[in-house]
């Protein structure tokens, strides 16, 4: 159930059906030059939207802004930094429990660290505070990790990469504007620069030229069954 379309009539009767919101989370990013800057959105907005074929929940609007590190001076970028992402987090989740909400999963189609990492502070903060609370945070991508293994034949594989560009293949075609080359980023971890344009020109990781659109399909269907797992383990502790 999307949120946005509702009125507030079919929200208290849904809400007599389920107290389960999901929140999606994505970024406006340079993912290559051939991949759309709100990829990570469009990824996780479909995936909850399929999800929602099989189970009862609520659908909010998409946190479309994020923490950008590597890719934060790449053309196209625009970032938050981890105190917003925190306090937009703090405060949509506090909403939504004020509204009757009670199981929130705040997914995002973005993996880097520090943008996870502040969904994940603010989630431990709102557990530790709202006493009937169920939550979870995290990326979409640290739990898929079997079936990225099993699908991808790049053995680095990551953003923008094979299968990244697979998923826009299979769920959005026309977006996908020819493919970027095969790159990986020359960061000298545990150094950090601010400039990474250099370090990393194409904004790929992997390779863009392995990518299907079957691969991107199996991957997705992969994702919406790990999310459905989520929220059945979410169901089942908030009982
Ligand atoms: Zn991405």
């Amino acid at each position: 159930m999307l949120l946005e379309k509702m009125t507030m009539e079919e929200f208290s009767v849904a809400l007599e059906k389920t107290k389960t919101l999901a929140v999606p989370y994505g970024t406006l990013e340079a993912h290559g030059k051939h991949l759309p800057l709100y990829t990570d959105t469009i990824t996780m907005c479909r995936v909850l939207e399929e999800a929602a074929l099989e189970r009862d929940f609520f659908i909010a609007p998409p946190v479309h802004y994020g923490v950008c590190t590597s890719t934060g001076q790449h053309p196209g970028s625009i970032g938050i930094t981890p105190p917003t992402l925190r306090r937009i987090t703090t405060d949509i989740v506090t909403d939504a429990y004020a509204r009757g909400l009670r199981n929130i999963l705040l997914i995002s189609g973005h993996g880097g660290g520090a943008h996870v990492a502040a969904m994940k502070e603010s989630a431990e903060v709102l557990a530790a505070t709202l006493p009937h609370l169920t939550i979870a945070a995290l990326s979409i991508y640290d739990v898929i990790w079997d079936d990225l293994e099993r699908l991808a034949e790049t053995e680095n594989d990551s953003h923008a990469g094979e299968m990244e560009t697979s998923i826009i293949l299979h769920l959005a075609p026309k977006l996908v504007k020819g493919r970027g080359a095969e790159e990986y980023p020359a960061f000298t971890k545990p150094l950090i620069f601010a400039d990474k344009v250099s370090q990393w020109p194409g904004a790929v990781w992997g390779n863009p030229e392995k990518a299907t659109p079957e691969k991107g399909r199996e991957l997705f269907l992969a994702m919406v069954r790990v999310t459905i797992e989520i929220l059945k383990k979410m169901d089942e502790a908030a009982r």
